[in-house]
């Protein structure tokens, strides 16, 4: 049988509010570019894709329903993988019923580190890209 489409799970295919994992991207991502890398993660995961306040109702690079927190989506998943978020309580509200949060950050300091179980200090792109490869050898 031959494929002739092929659906990005990561941005339609999985509801948010059910999903058992997301990857959440935040300003750190860097551009409406680099967002496929989390969109490659989330679909080798089969995970939904969300996004921070910026990304999704300011800067347009994920649509406005895939916004999480306080004035969005309020998740549960087993597993939450926050790329370039800071972690800003307005963020952390629709996060809270998070079982286990992964944070991808640069900054070691960010506010995110301390509400997160593990934290990867560096570039979300890298960890997108190695994380991919990874999951889809397994
Ligand atoms: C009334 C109100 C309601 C709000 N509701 C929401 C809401 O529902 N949801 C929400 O998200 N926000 C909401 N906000 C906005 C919130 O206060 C923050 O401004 C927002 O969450 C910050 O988004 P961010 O973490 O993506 O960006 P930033 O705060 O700019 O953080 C970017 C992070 O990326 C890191 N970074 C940079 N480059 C890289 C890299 N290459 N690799 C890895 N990390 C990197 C930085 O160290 C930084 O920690 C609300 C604000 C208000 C006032």
């Amino acid at each position: 049988m031959k494929a002739i489409e092929e659906k990005s799970k990561g941005e339609q295919g999985v509801n948010l509010s059910t999903a058992e994992i997301i990857v959440s991207v935040g300003r750190g991502i860097g551009s409406k570019e680099n967002v496929k890398y989390a969109e490659d993660l989330a679909n080798a995961l089969g995970a939904a894709l969300g996004g921070s306040r910026p990304v999704t109702a300011e800067l347009g690079w994920l649509p406005e329903d895939r916004q999480i927190g306080l004035s969005g989506n309020k998740v549960k998943p087993k597993l939450y993988i926050a790329l370039g978020i800071s972690g800003q309580p307005q963020h952390l509200a629709g996060i809270k019923d998070a079982k286990i949060i992964v944070a991808v950050n640069k900054d070691k300091n960010a506010p995110i580190v301390e509400n997160a179980d593990y934290t990867i200090v560096g570039d979300a792109i890298e960890f997108c890209k190695i994380m991919t490869e990874k999951v889809k050898n397994k």
